[in-house]
């Protein structure tokens, strides 16, 4: 028998049952069942029990239905990872071995794996002799050098040509100096922050003594969150097209050091943000070890900020703080709510409009067609003709007046949305009588809409210094894009200030 259309389905109601014969009834009535099991089955459908992909699994059954929800469950959600990951092999208390092997390997190398060395000591181009200035003792400049350096290290840097990209080899020679007071100086290489991670053997420090370069570490930051390559194919990539062979762990260092390196920049500009007068703000799922976090977002005509955390009220405050005074545009989520001067992303509304108007039920697609048609009629007459026209008052009041009745539906998803404009009706048609604003969210929506294709890629972030570095590079590389810069070389100056313990400069507006 033919399965159920659409249109069947509309023409069915209680009174069309209630004539059929009993014999008809039972049929139609077996019909429906099979046609539900169908639909219960395609329901609880997900990307372990079907072809599906894994994006369209409900985030929250992700990370073995684990959420972070504040600082402090964070260390309890993850710490059942911890403890299986250095547990001990042997006693394992899961009865699926697949997925306590799972949890249980730590990322990086294994122990007993194939060590990675470079067959040939590198041949530097030139060498780079670095001497104190002064003395540490008595401030005196006149110095007497010693001949020969007291420690050296290779550095790999990239250097843009005129119409390419090279790698350079350099020696760095670090010499020491006797003054006349009696005190020997030496030249150190510069040292900055330090980000520490618990349970790290080794903390991150930016300093120059390192092998690879400023500019050498920004280029690998643009190949990894850019252009969302993995730490491996980044370690081919840089063998096979300019014979450098970096490890993977020296490779997943840099993004590290250039994303702490931004730090400051992020503050500067998380200060900046709460003077601008229209500001952006969405969320979306984001996993940091297999837990649901949020990655925000917030974005002006010249400033982003990404922030990776939980999705509570309080990591908002830390982002728009009491301070800001501005526009809010957002989608509906509650915690947005209290903030006073609001625009409801219209382009949410609208899509559940059209949801309505698909609907089985003729009254309800009706009335959805209704609500579409005021949504969209605003937009355009705003658009138009600007604040306070005619048209817009008369398209108000018959969008209020389709909320009105939508509201005393019984149908669930329509009385839903006529109720959800009608609640939050300010915030709706605040862009009426500020043409300024505008009427959707589309600008922060298309800023996620990368860290959304590199969470599809990369499954995410391994640990919270992860997820700030990553959040601040994606940070000062949009906020670059927005004012036009290069984000690249500013990145390399940054960890070449920071490496020095120097304040990085501000993004040129
Ligand atoms: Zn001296």
């Amino acid at each position: 028998m033919e399965r159920l259309t659409k249109d069947d389905l509309t023409q069915m109601d209680r009174g069309y049952f209630e004539n059929l014969a009993p014999k008809a009834l039972i049929d139609l009535a077996c019909r429906l069942r099979d046609f539900s099991v169908d639909l219960v089955e395609r329901l609880e459908q997900n990307s372990k029990n079907s072809s599906r992909p894994p994006s369209s699994d409900n985030p929250y059954d992700k990370g073995n239905g684990k959420e972070f929800k504040s600082e402090e469950d964070d260390k309890d959600a993850c710490s059942e990872d911890e403890n299986n990951s250095s547990g001990d092999e042997e006693h394992s208390d899961s009865d699926d071995p697949m997925q306590s092997n799972e949890v249980k390997r730590s990322p990086g190398k294994q122990p007993g794996a194939q060590g990675f060395w470079r067959s040939e000591p590198p041949v530097p181009e030139k060498i780079v002799p670095h001497y104190p200035t002064v003395c540490t003792g008595c401030g005196s400049s006149a110095l007497k050098r010693s001949d020969r350096p007291y420690m050296g290290f290779y550095v790999y840097e990239l250097e843009k040509t005129d119409m390419g990209i090279r790698i350079r080899c350099t020696l760095e020679h670090y010499y020491g100096a006797v003054c006349e007071c009696g005190h020997e100086t030496k030249a150190r290489p510069g040292e900055g922050a330090v980000s520490r991670l618990e349970g790290r053997k080794e903390d991150l420090k930016l300093t120059e003594y390192s092998m690879v370069g400023p500019m050498l570490v920004s280029f690998i930051s643009a190949l990894s969150v850019r252009y969302k390559m993995s730490r491996v194919k980044i370690r081919e990539f840089l063998s096979y097209w300019l014979g450098l062979e970096l490890s993977v762990g020296t490779i997943d260092k840099s993004i590290r050091e250039a994303g702490v390196a931004c730090f400051p920049i992020v503050e500067a500009l998380l200060e900046d943000i709460q003077k601008q007068e229209v500001i952006h703000l969405d969320e979306t799922p984001w996993y940091e070890k297999g837990c649901l976090r949020w990655l925000w977002v917030v974005i002006s005509s010249h400033i982003a900020i990404f922030h990776i955390g939980s999705r509570k009220k309080e990591e908002l405050l830390g982002l728009i703080t009491e301070a800001f005074f501005g526009w809010l545009v957002t989608d509906g989520y509650l915690a947005y709510r209290s903030h006073k001067k609001r625009q409801r992303c219209l382009a949410h509304l609208i899509r559940k409009g059209i949801a309505l108007t698909g609907s089985v039920d003729k009254k309800a697609q009706k009335m959805g067609e209704w609500l579409l048609r005021e949504l969209r009629g605003l937009i355009k007459a705003v658009a138009e003709d600007g604040e306070g026209g005619q048209q817009c008052n008369l398209i108000l009041a018959r969008l209020k007046r389709v909320c009105k009745l939508g509201s005393e539906e019984e149908h669930e998803k329509l009385r839903a949305l006529a109720k959800e404009i009608l609640n939050d009706w300010d915030a709706v048609i605040a862009f009426v009588k500020n043409p300024f604003l505008p009427p959707t969210n589309n600008e922060a929506e298309r800023a996620l809409r990368h860290a959304v294709i590199a969470r599809r890629i990369s499954f995410g972030t391994r640990t919270t210094e992860g997820s700030r570095a990553y959040a601040a590079l994606l940070s000062v590389i949009e906020t670059c894009r927005l004012r036009g810069q290069d984000p690249w070389t500013y990145i390399a100056e940054t960890v070449a200030l920071g490496r020095k313990g120097m304040v990085p400069s501000a993004i040129r507006a």
